[in-house]
């Protein structure tokens, strides 16, 4: 069930669904989605669906995983990036090997001390982890080429706009739990900005404050 062939069906069928960045593609075809997901699980891993991670959050569909990527490295590389709400690392570990630094925020503390034993046990070494609110995104480090948000709030936090550089790509889900749409924002300068929305998704709200 998690064999390279099952893994490979996947793949063949991002391809179909439209994702053509074959970087995208090779980095998920090697990432082992099963180490993201509880045992019980695992026989699941490479369903093209999103599935449950504790805590009432859900690793996300491959599909989603997939485009966000895409759609953020759509200009060309990316030096640093953040990413809101590590929840399982699965998302954090594809984008890892495509981006030169990538840092990742996580309001749950024990997603986030899971996520980190992942990351280590495969060895990606460009990604920091923090347990913090990431609605107000990680100021010190910013500007970022890019942020991905993996959790939606009800409308683009002006913090995490003003933490991209100048030609940075944010790409957030955003609207309530029936609602949501997919938003690519860019900085084009110090106070112009542009939205496109892609496609209607389905995230885990953007929650305020930290669990320990
Ligand atoms: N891409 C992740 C998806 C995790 S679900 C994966 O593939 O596993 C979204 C995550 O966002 C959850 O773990 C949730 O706890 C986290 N989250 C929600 N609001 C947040 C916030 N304000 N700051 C940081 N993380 C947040």
């Amino acid at each position: 069930m998690t064999s390279q062939r099952t893994r490979d069906r996947l793949i063949n069928r991002l391809r179909e669904q439209g994702i053509a960045n074959e970087r995208v593609l090779e980095v998920m075809r090697q990432t082992p989605r099963h180490i993201f997901i509880d045992e019980a699980l695992s026989h699941r891993a490479y369903e093209d669906t999103a599935l449950p991670i504790g805590f009432n959050q859900t690793i996300s569909q491959p599909f989603i995983v997939a485009r966000m990527t895409e759609t953020l490295l759509a200009d060309g590389p990316l030096g640093k990036v953040l990413e809101v709400g590590t929840g399982s690392g699965y998302q954090t570990s594809i984008l890892a090997p495509l981006v030169s630094e990538l840092f990742s925020v996580e309001r749950i503390r024990p997603l986030q001390e899971k996520a980190r034993e992942r990351l280590k046990l495969l060895g990606l070494k460009n990604v920091h982890l923090k347990h913090t609110d990431g609605g107000m995104g990680w100021a010190v480090k910013a500007p970022f080429d890019g942020i991905l948000a993996a959790c939606a709030p009800e409308e683009v936090p002006e913090e995490l706009k003003q933490q991209l550089a100048i030609g940075g790509r944010l790409i957030i889900p955003v609207g309530g739990s029936d609602n949501q749409e997919l938003n690519l924002v860019i900085r084009l300068s110090e106070d112009e900005f542009s939205t496109e929305v892609l496609e209607c998704v389905k995230f885990v709200p953007l929650l305020s404050g930290t669990v320990r």
